[in-house]
């Protein structure tokens, strides 16, 4: 038994050479552990009840469900490094919209985003490490507000989608938890 980590307390993790003992995946498999044991199936369809799509950054401090009062099953939720708009995105949705019915999209940056502080150099800073220059784009950004405009229409123009009458963009705050609109262009 590890005696370093109390699954039930906060404890961090303690790598051991190459082998971590209490992982934080250990953690997270006796949650669900825990979780399963008071999961009943509630016979949800796959279709999400709202209709909608969420494309969100990664972000640890936005959590959706709860800053958008979203239920299981409600919603799908997309998300990547900044909330961008890339080619897989736009996989995505076609599929949630052709395949599972949503109709709507929601965009959401969010103050503070670590994206603000890279540059496209990154790519080259990697292909100088690693001698390959990767194939994605970073899409860094230093205008969030003009990064969820250029995102709205990156999914407005897709010749993928369905249905792009319904496509609205937000900056989440961090330190407020509230959400604010951006225009289209
Ligand atoms: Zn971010």
């Amino acid at each position: 038994m590890s005696t370093s980590a109390s699954l039930s307390g906060h404890t961090p993790a303690e790598p051991v050479g190459d082998t971590a003992v209490g992982s934080v995946t250990d953690r997270l498999v006796e949650a669900n552990t825990k979780y399963a044991a008071a999961f009943t199936d509630p016979g949800m369809d796959a279709r999400p009840v709202l209709k909608v799509a969420i494309v969100a950054c990664m972000d640890a401090r936005l959590d959706l469900h709860a800053a958008l009062g979203l239920e299981l099953g409600d919603c799908h939720t997309i998300r990547n490094a900044g909330g961008v708009v890339t080619d897989d995105v736009i996989r995505s949705l076609t599929i949630s919209q052709r395949a599972l019915g949503t109709r709507s999209v929601v965009l959401i940056h969010h103050t503070g985003c670590g994206l603000e502080s890279l540059t496209e150099e990154f790519r080259q800073d990697l292909e100088n490490e690693v001698g390959q220059r990767p194939t994605w784009a970073v899409e860094s950004f230093r205008d969030v507000e003009q990064d969820v405009r250029q995102s709205m229409q990156r999914v407005r123009t897709s010749p993928f989608l369905l249905h792009t009458d319904d496509i609205r963009g937000f900056v989440f705050d961090v330190q407020t938890g509230l959400l604010r609109e951006i225009e289209s262009a």
